[in-house]
């Protein structure tokens, strides 16, 4: 296949590093949790039209790297934090945190060891709302 053939929807291949620095680009600025489908919207509002399976390509990339990470529970990803470290978001506006927490993913492997529970990997994900979405009143309670 030729490397600069069209895609369906007018998305041009592009080299894989390319597609992974504007994904990675993209995590980054956004500062927010991202699906595949929320980037492949996001680079074709900057002109950038991907294939959502290259994106989806560069996302396996990236997270091997540890640039990206994934948040299983929203099936979504974010930059930030230590690899395996616990990530707070806010289910109001999307905000992050990467509390330091390590001690936690330890205790909990430990407490599985002790149970004959043999673990591959630990993910620490809370939601709820930020100090600023828990202060602002819902767009409900705004209603009422
Ligand atoms: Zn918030």
């Amino acid at each position: 296949m030729p490397r600069l053939s069209s895609q369906a929807g007018g998305a041009k291949r592009r080299a894989p590093l390319k597609v992974d620095e504007l994904v990675s680009t993209a995590v980054r600025e956004r500062n927010r949790p991202m699906s595949a489908y929320d980037l492949v919207e996001h680079l074709a509002s900057q002109g950038e039209k991907v294939a959502p399976q290259q994106v989806y390509r560069s996302l396996g990339r990236l997270c091997s790297e540890g640039a990206v990470r994934r948040i299983e529970s929203l099936h979504a990803y974010c930059a930030g934090g230590e690899d395996g470290g616990a990530i707070l978001y806010c289910e109001r506006c999307g905000a992050l945190r990467f509390p330091s927490v390590a001690h936690l993913a330890d205790a909990l492997r430990e407490h599985a060891q002790g149970a004959g529970f043999s673990t591959s990997r630990a993910v620490i994900e809370l939601c709820g709302l930020c100090e600023q979405c828990s202060s602002a009143p819902s767009a409900w309670e705004e209603y009422q």
